[in-house]
């Protein structure tokens, strides 16, 4: 049988569970579903959210779950290990949720923020690309490379703050396909301050989009 192989595990901490389920039992009480009642540019559903409001370079994000929590070990355990499984998960929660709140919206494609090429040989794959494409095939709707990070030996880790982020991120990213015109879904795993988004946002329009949107998985909150 499959399922013997291939156990269904939890894909927050990977303990084998019931067949037709995603989350155990325990990751599911940690698992924060963010609330539809929630900021309109940023998708945060704690007031105040901090975020700029209408000054984003993109139109607005919506994420499925907050980082807190199970999200948080999902999105790890999907970044070590290309589990096919968590990612197929990340998709359909992300699909659904662009299907519910980008309904009305006609995209003319979506893209990803992606990683630097040394980045990319080290993990093996790229995190943001690979749940896109899931997505692409789940929406029909098309997905292309619009966008590369630029050559930097800095880590973004290294800052914390919503300042140095924005910083640091300034100028690494470069528009590769032609955008005039088009209205832009950008998909991520997570969105922490948001300055990466609103910096591929802002080359994107640069370059002529109409409009830019967000969706992303999971979403960090301000402690
Ligand atoms: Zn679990
Ligand atoms: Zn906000």
């Amino acid at each position: 049988m499959l399922s013997m192989l291939f156990p269904n595990k939890c894909v927050a901490c990977g303990k084998i569970i019931d067949e037709g389920i995603s989350v155990c039992e325990d990751c599911g009480k940690s698992l924060y579903r963010i609330d539809r009642q929630c900021c309109k540019y940023c998708g945060r559903d704690i007031l105040p959210c901090g975020c700029m409001g209408e000054k984003n370079k993109f139109r607005r994000n919506i994420s499925v779950f907050r980082y807190d929590g199970s999200a948080g070990k999902i999105v790890k355990r999907y970044k070590m290990g290309k589990i096919t499984q968590i990612s197929v998960y990340i998709c359909q929660e992300l699909s659904m949720l662009i299907n519910e709140e980008y309904s009305d919206i006609d995209f003319d494609c979506m893209t990803y923020v992606p990683m630097s090429r040394i980045k990319k040989l080290f993990c093996g794959f790229d995190h943001a690309e690979m749940i896109a494409k899931g997505i692409s095939q789940k929406l029909g709707l098309k997905n292309t490379a619009l966008l590369k990070r630029k050559f930097s030996f800095k880590s973004q880790k290294s800052s914390k703050t919503k300042y140095n982020r924005e910083k640091n991120i300034r100028g690494k990213f470069m528009v590769v396909k032609e955008v005039k015109d088009k209205t832009i879904l950008i998909i991520d795993d997570v969105m922490t301050t948001g300055s990466t988004l609103n910096e591929c946002a802002k080359v994107l329009k640069a370059a002529g989009a109409a409009d830019v949107f967000c969706a992303t998985f999971a979403l960090t909150y301000k402690k």
